[in-house]
């Protein structure tokens, strides 16, 4: 249980001061604001639910650290498994040169992750969720080039949309401060969606909200602008996870991916968040029985025990790219994409444990069984002070607060530091707390998370 959890070995207990931060230009953190805390957040070791920071303070994760360790942390056989990987075959070049992991890894994700009848059967790795993003947007354009309707260069991305830090990922991801100091390289061509979230008619919804599947029309009228023939792929997350956990109006999704049909548009669906049980399934694709032509993950894929992305593709975009290959026995190379870590032997031996333990624990159907649990403490929370609106699906939850005047995002930050200092991590959006608690969380983990949420919304002014 979450009080008698205790370190996996024993930790000299250490502060770490401004002078020792000096250096570290930490990504998307206030660097001024953290270096100059009294307690800087700063973890030193985690175990299953729990982190436990240099000053020797437990920790309960609420998040799975970035909506990632799904697995809870440094599951034993995932941690050997890394060890005898990095031990064995340290790289390997995924250029040119394979390795069996690899080949083994693709195979299993197809046949065990994804459902068959999907034909989403081709694996790319990647190195994480922005590199999938810039993938999957590279293979749309290839495919239609390849099929010789290279016309279409359009995407269509949506408001409040995340999609990474890379400039494709900006430029079809919604969120303004992300894109402000860039916005001259944004790439051209690309148009938003609404975001489908209503405030008045969406408060405190439990799962998909009954209002706003006719917004998917939207698409119709972009459509009808620019042409189809424009128009290389939609990209959406099914559940919009890091601008606060946004669930998908009931038929929402069904209709997109109709007029995607209808025009042949490719549709991805950024599940960077959403794949690995997050939902009690393999993917979101499965929970909202809509099949994307792309689907992007990471996180999830190794438990984030080793940065790794991937992209999954139906079979036929694959086989267009290789029906442009001469038959000549010339080198073609029918994607000029890839990393040097793509394939890495590390992150495969990793991905292939931790598929292995999300199957012997039954991660996936345990998340689907807790989720209604964790959706009443949730929803226990509506009435505090500040509260406007709790949202969930899944194991994804968000509570969202009232801003204090002219100070947006403060009472979110608020909470968040508060939460933390009494023993949980949330994680906070604006003025949002949002909750994606490992899979392995327990009904006490959630009473724990749910009561420090309360009884410091109490206490914020
Ligand atoms: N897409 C989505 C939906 C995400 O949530 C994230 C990260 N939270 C990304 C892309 C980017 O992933 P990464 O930070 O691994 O590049």
């Amino acid at each position: 249980s979450t009080a008698t959890a205790s370190p996996p070995t024993t930790t000299t207990t250490t502060t770490t001061t401004s002078d020792d931060m000096e250096a570290l230009w930490m990504p998307f953190t206030p660097n001024k604001l953290f270096k100059s805390s009294a307690r800087p957040r700063v973890l030193a070791r985690a175990k299953g639910m729990h982190y436990w920071t240099t000053d020797g303070r437990q920790i309960l994760d609420g998040t799975a650290g970035l909506w990632c360790t799904n697995a809870g942390h440094c599951p034993d056989p995932i941690v050997k498994a890394i060890q005898d990987q990095v031990a064995t075959l340290d790289y390997c070049p995924s250029f040119l040169f394979g390795h069996p992991k690899s080949f083994e890894y693709a195979n299993r994700l197809v046949s065990e992750l994804l459902v068959p009848d999907t034909k989403l059967n081709r694996v790319f790795f990647t190195m994480c969720g922005s590199t999938s993003v810039d993938t999957a947007m590279k293979i749309s354009l290839a495919y239609h080039v390849a099929r010789g309707d290279g016309t279409r260069y359009r995407f269509i991305g949506r408001e409040r949309g995340y999609h990474g830090v890379g400039f494709g990922g900006l430029s079809v991801g919604g969120i303004l401060n992300n894109r402000r100091a860039y916005a001259s390289c944004m790439i051209p061509g690309v148009d938003h969606l609404k975001s489908t979230y209503h405030r008045d008619r969406h408060a405190y919804t439990r799962g998909e909200p009954e209002w706003g599947g006719h917004l998917a029309e939207e698409l119709d009228s972009l459509v009808s602008l620019h042409g189809a023939s424009t128009i290389a792929a939609v990209i959406l997350e099914p559940v919009p996870g890091s601008t606060g956990v946004l669930p998908p109006p009931r038929g929402y999704l069904r209709r997109i991916r109709e007029i995607c049909d209808a025009h042949d548009i490719l549709l991805i669906f950024d599940e960077v968040i959403t794949g690995f049980g997050r939902l009690g399934r393999g993917t979101a694709s499965e929970y909202f029985d809509v099949v994307p032509d792309l689907i992007t993950c990471a996180k999830g894929l190794t438990n984030a025990m080793i940065p790794a992305g991937a992209v999954f593709c139906k079979g036929n975009i694959y086989d267009a790219l290789m029906n442009t290959t001469p038959d000549d026995g010339s080198p073609y190379i029918e994607l000029f994409h890839g990393y040097t870590y793509s394939c890495h032997p590390v992150a495969m031996a990793a991905g292939l444990a931790t598929l292995d333990y999300y199957r012997d624990q039954d991660l996936f159907d345990r998340a689907a069984r807790i989720s209604p649990y964790f959706e009443e403490g949730m929803h226990s929370l509506k009435g505090l002070p500040n509260v406007v609106d709790v949202r969930n699906i899944g194991l994804m939850g968000a509570v969202e607060l009232e801003p204090y005047p002219g100070s947006p995002g403060r009472r979110g930050h608020e909470l968040m530091e508060r939460c933390f200092e009494d023993g949980v991590m949330v994680r906070q959006t604006g003025d949002t707390i949002a909750l994606s608690p490992p899979l392995i969380v327990s009904e006490g983990d959630i009473d724990v998370i749910v009561d420090t949420i309360s009884r410091n919304l109490r206490k914020l002014r």
